[in-house]
């Protein structure tokens, strides 16, 4: 007995968090609450001891904080980082703090001026914000397109219809490498936006992100209303690309590319893999996308049967369409819901184990989808504890873990990312496992998830007892190195 008690004494003694801890109180101590961390296999009921916005301990033992957080039943996770998050600004970042998000990422169109981007969101971002170089965008300021007039994300003519010029496409990639050199997470395509993009410009933009070990973001090509999704073939596309340039490719929401298609699309992403190619996939958990209706995306409705239109829903009023309501809402600016997908195709895209969790959030004026507000919401109530689609760890791992792995290459700030361990930044979401969901519809789209109790970015509370702070803005720069690199 003697015996235990000293051993026991001995272990708390050199136990490196006490020696760590005890010399003065954290800044804020996260206290016996489930912590789960994919990486280390860790899930057990731990305290996370926090200072200077980093993990400084993580404990059986009983931390001392200056604030102190009672985390008893609820799980203690890693922040969730979205890969594919095109609202950026207050308006989405409070609903993606909500559901438990500490970093969204506008990597799937990207942006045009990444030295613009960051200084924009520096000291007024509530999260942490990050971009990738958007061939999109670079294609729209080369080739004039009416959108940047029009202030439309995606191209309305001439960067969709357009074969680019040998001077052009010089422009367009040394553009996207000023954005890598600048600290780009990647480069960002959406090959089903610019259809006129060759085979040999798509190339180029590899080419571009290869240089600087950065990976290239896309949403595939699509071939025609009689395809289910994407074709198999555009898959192969910028699988090819990778494995001819070097650059990682991370094919996004493979849900809405795939739809009936998503059992052959999941092998063949396996098969690359299993080639050694490093091809990375994402999906969201709803059976619905969203665009721009003026889009090329939605090129083929205009040609395509009567029946199509009943599938598509204007998100400023929420009506569906008809062929002549479709041709006379199809304006600058004017976004559509796409009832396309099942909940069968959907749920194999999320539960698959090569995918990671990313929203394609977008909300304005509290219209958009719903995914925006609810997507870890609904991965955690509806697949985890609902219908035990997948296990808990295993949904932290796709909405924390494999999004910064996926990045931390190109940006090795991510090896301090998606994990709960000393020296990780803290970036930590808390949320009670049994009440956790999403709460956001097609026709109420804003409502904020509930569950996310606490959310600390860098270290800062975000929501605290479920409760989002006002006026805090703790997010920082998710990004790559700056190169001094004349491309
Ligand atoms: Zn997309």
């Amino acid at each position: 007995m003697r015996r235990r008690l000293i051993a026991c004494i001995a272990a708390i003694l050199l136990s490196p968090s006490v020696l760590a801890g005890q010399a003065s109180a954290f800044d804020i101590v996260i206290r016996n609450g489930r912590v789960i961390d994919p990486e280390a296999g860790l899930d057990a009921v731990r305290s996370v001891g926090i200072r200077n916005g980093k993990i400084a301990a993580v404990s059986t033992a009983a931390l001392q904080g200056r604030a102190v957080i009672d985390a008893r039943g609820l799980v203690v996770a890693p922040g969730f980082i979205d890969l594919h998050a095109h609202g950026q600004n207050d308006e989405n970042y409070r609903v993606y703090a909500m559901d438990g998000v500490t970093t969204a990422l506008e990597l799937e169109v990207g942006v045009g001026d990444i030295p613009a981007f960051y200084a924009t969101h520096q000291g007024t971002s509530l999260i942490n914000y990050g971009a990738s170089a958007g061939h999109i965008r670079a294609r729209m300021a080369v080739m004039k397109d009416g959108g940047i007039e029009r202030g439309t994300i995606l191209p309305l003519d001439s960067a969709g219809y357009n074969v680019a010029s040998e001077a052009q496409l010089a422009t367009i990639r040394k553009q996207i490498e000023s954005g890598l050199a600048a600290g780009a997470l990647g480069v960002g395509m959406g090959l089903e936006y610019t259809p006129a993009a060759t085979r040999h410009e798509v190339l180029e933009a590899f080419r571009a992100a290869a240089k600087y070990r950065a990976p290239v973001f896309v949403h595939t090509r699509a071939t025609g209303i009689a395809e289910p999704g994407s074709s198999i073939e555009s898959y192969w596309e910028v699988i090819g690309a990778s494995a001819i340039t070097g650059a990682p490719v991370h094919i996004v929401h493979v849900n809405s590319t795939s739809l009936t298609a998503t059992p052959r699309t999941l092998a063949l992403i396996q098969e690359a893999r299993e080639r050694g190619l490093d091809v990375t996939a994402e999906a969201y958990p709803y059976s619905a996308g969203m665009t721009e209706l003026a889009s090329r995306l939605l090129d083929k409705f205009a040609n395509g049967p009567d029946s199509m239109f009943a599938k598509l829903m204007l998100v400023s009023t929420g009506e569906r369409l008809t062929r002549a309501t479709f041709a006379a809402n199809r304006t600058p600016g004017a976004m559509v819901i796409l009832f396309l997908n099942t909940p069968d195709m959907e749920a194999l895209a999320v539960t698959s184990p090569l995918t990671a969790i990313a929203s394609d959030g977008f909300l304005a004026n509290g219209k958009g989808h719903p995914r925006t507000a609810g997507t870890s919401g609904r991965v955690l109530g509806y697949y985890v504890r609902e219908t035990g689609q997948l296990r808990l760890v295993d949904a932290i791992r796709k909405l924390a873990l494999m999004p910064a792995q996926r990045l931390e290459k190109v940006a090795p700030m991510f090896r301090n990312k998606g994990r709960i361990k000393v020296g990780a930044d803290a970036d930590i979401t808390v949320f009670d496992p049994a009440t956790v969901a999403d709460r956001s519809t097609y026709q109420q789209p804003a409502l904020p998830s509930v569950g996310f109790r606490h959310v600390l970015v860098n270290g800062v509370p975000v929501v605290a007892d479920g409760v989002l702070k006002d006026g805090t803005y703790p997010g920082r720069a998710a990004r790559g190195p700056i190169r001094d690199v004349t491309p």
